[in-house]
């Protein structure tokens, strides 16, 4: 499997497994290849639960907002589930590297892919590119991976109720917001005109 230079699609999946917990082993696995990873897991009773730890664990990383608390925190990950690197040429892959020891159990390599991928992508893009989603309620986690780097929300919607949000903090009303302050689902409809 391949980190790319940001550890982009590691972060991704561990933000997809923390938005939509899968309700069972197969969900998680399923979920290792829509991220493209292409590796055989072993199957182990506690693989669910286990997993579930490691998304745990890495949503403390995403609610420290102090970067010397975010990094201490990853690098207690790595220390736990990472190895040297190791060049590996599995499933037809192509040669890459791997940070974990021959270990095939399903919580342990993700466990060393996410805290890695992690790791990369916020030293190669910036520290602060991990959040939750900033509509309330909403907890989404957000991977930034923006050009500008100041993606706050995990989606058009949360954007649109948070701009509705503030224009009514400033006492305008939502009326004159416009297709901005609509749901998505409305922007495309026709307002029928009075004045015809
Ligand atoms: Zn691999
Ligand atoms: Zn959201």
């Amino acid at each position: 499997m391949h980190l790319n230079p940001y550890g982009e699609y590691a972060v991704l999946m561990a933000a997809s497994l923390a938005n939509d917990w899968p309700r069972d082993r197969a969900g998680i696995e399923q979920r290792t290849r829509e991220f493209g990873m292409s590796m055989a897991f072993g199957q182990h009773p506690a693989d669910h639960t286990r997993t579930k730890a490691v998304i745990d664990d890495w949503l403390r990383v995403v609610d420290a907002e102090d970067p010397a608390v975010r990094a201490r925190l990853l690098n207690q990950q790595m220390a736990a589930a990472a190895a040297y690197p190791r060049l590996t040429d599995h499933d037809d892959e192509g040669w890459h590297l791997h940070y974990r020891d021959e270990n095939d159990a399903l919580p342990d390599v993700l466990r060393a892919v996410i805290s890695v991928g992690t790791a990369l992508h916020l030293s190669e893009r910036g520290m602060h590119r991990l959040r939750r989603c900033a509509a309330e309620p909403c907890t989404a986690v957000v991977v930034d991976v923006t050009r500008n780097g100041r993606q706050r929300y995990c989606s058009v919607r949360c954007a649109n109720r948070a701009a509705v949000r503030r224009h009514r903090a400033q006492g305008g009303e939502v009326a004159k917001v416009g297709p901005v302050g609509l749901e998505p689902t409305t922007r495309g409809l026709k307002v029928r005109c009075s004045a015809n």
